[in-house]
């Protein structure tokens, strides 16, 4: 019999069996890989994005998805607290720009590696390659899990920490939503989040700009009805099925609500590529370049404006043969170019599954689930943790620091039930 059975060996189940030993719990970990910490391995482009530095009312403004619902686990464990962890295990971390924190060794393995030697020292019993295929209920309470393997674990407290639906080959594949069902918890609609967009468009299907990257550009998404529902400043790639990079990544999920929203099969993402500019002062620069140098190409006059493929796919769309000079180009097409260069419309259908995306929006609904303590408000002894909440944050730490924040609540909270 133990005190905590903690399910899921990624951030949150590996902070929540810290927290739950640190308070006295006597605690099992159990995990269906054969590694834990899979999914942390390879966050932040292998780095490991441990957390983010910014403020706490920034912080939370960074988790669009239920950030709000955080304050409570973050006035328990914050990302200082993940900081003054870390530390304290002898990893060093270094703050990167927006405020993202990495391990000065830049190598996630370090991370990973030195949390579950910590979960070791404490003596939380670890078991990988072990699946759990249903927690228990009896009698109106948790009383341990049932793992694919047949026998019953026993338990008062029973912490799911099992993740979302993304990346299911980091043993993310959804297992906790029917576990919590069973309990009586409404799984709001799940859906990706940070995901690549997907496109029709006729120069995305002849991959005319695969591979092509935009810095500092601004990606805003575009109702049917004109309006602007967001807008992400940062840098942006054109693939070969659509749009990814940092700034489509922020601007993905609204592309997915609006499409559902407005039961619409397109609808417009549009690329700024000079954001300090107003597309007025935007045609005067073009103008006056061209004006001083009459004589030349159009391509050659304008280059460095933006990147030289960028432009010249520009020119063409808008009808310009790039070796034009001054006096063939008509004003009206100048104006057009302006337009082009600050808002060009490329119409998304969509996005990569949510299996390719990097978080799962939607998730155990936190109107049933206690802020302060992680546990839920139907099925006592059950607790959550992390990305199975209905809580997602932009790529950049935040996640990560949800996962640990909301972990450690459950841990403690569970340990001290
Ligand atoms: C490529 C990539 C990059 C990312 N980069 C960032 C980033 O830079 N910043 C950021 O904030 N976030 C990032 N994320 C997201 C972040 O990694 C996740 O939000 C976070 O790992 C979620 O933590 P978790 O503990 O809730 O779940 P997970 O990390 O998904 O862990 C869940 C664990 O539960 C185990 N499990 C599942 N089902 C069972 C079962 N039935 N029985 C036993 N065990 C089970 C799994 O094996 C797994 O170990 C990234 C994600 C990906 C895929």
């Amino acid at each position: 019999m133990y005190d905590v059975i903690v399910v899921g060996g990624g951030p949150a189940g590996l902070m929540a069996s810290v927290a739950a030993a640190e308070h006295g719990a006597r605690v099992l970990l159990v995990d269906k890989g054969d590694k834990l910490g899979r999914k942390l391995a390879i966050s932040g482009g292998g780095r490991c994005n441990v957390t983010n530095r910014m403020p706490i009312p920034e912080l939370i403004r960074h988790i669009p998805g239920n950030g709000k619902f955080l304050y409570s686990a973050f006035s328990v464990f914050n990302n200082e607290d993940i900081i003054r962890f870390f530390e304290n295990l002898g990893i060093r971390l270094k703050e990167e720009d927006f405020g993202r924190m990495f391990p000065v060794t830049d190598s996630a393995k370090t991370v990973v590696r030195a949390l579950v030697q910590k979960v070791k020292d404490l003596g939380v019993e670890i078991r990988v390659n072990a699946p759990v295929a249903n927690v228990l209920y009896e009698e109106g309470r948790t009383t341990g899990v049932v793992p694919a393997s047949g026998e019953k674990i026993r338990a008062r407290n029973v912490i799911v920490a099992v993740g979302g639906k993304s990346v299911p080959q980091t043993g993310s594949t959804g297992d906790g939503y029917p576990w919590a069902e069973a309990a009586g918890h409404t799984i709001t609609d799940l859906y990706p989040t940070e995901v690549p967009l997907t496109s029709n468009e006729p120069f995305i299907q002849a991959r005319t700009l695969q591979g092509l990257s935009l810095r500092d550009v601004a990606v805003s998404v575009r109702d049917p009805k004109g309006k602007i529902l967001i807008t992400h400043r940062w840098d942006m790639i054109f693939t070969h099925f659509g749009l990814s990079g940092p700034a489509v990544l922020r601007a993905s999920q609204f592309v997915v609500k609006a499409l559902k929203k407005f039961k619409t099969d397109a609808i417009d993402v549009l690329i700024d590529a000079l954001p300090d500019e107003n597309e007025e002062t935007v045609f005067q620069m073009l103008m006056k370049r061209i004006q001083q140098q009459p004589k030349k190409a159009v391509k050659n006059v304008w280059k460095g404006i933006v990147p030289e493929r960028y432009l010249v796919f520009l020119l063409e769309r808008m009808g310009i043969h790039p070796d034009a000079t001054f006096h063939d180009l008509p004003k009206n097409k100048v104006r057009d170019l302006a337009h082009a260069l600050k808002a060009f419309a490329v119409k998304v259908n969509g996005t990569l599954p949510i299996e390719k995306a990097f978080i799962t929006g939607g998730g155990v609904s936190l109107k049933e689930i206690d802020p302060k303590t992680m546990a839920s408000k139907l099925m006592p002894g059950l607790y959550f943790c992390g990305e199975i909440l209905d809580i997602h944050g932009y790529t950049g730490g935040y996640n990560i620091t949800a996962a640990f924040a909301t972990g450690y609540t459950a841990g403690r909270a569970a340990a001290m039930r």
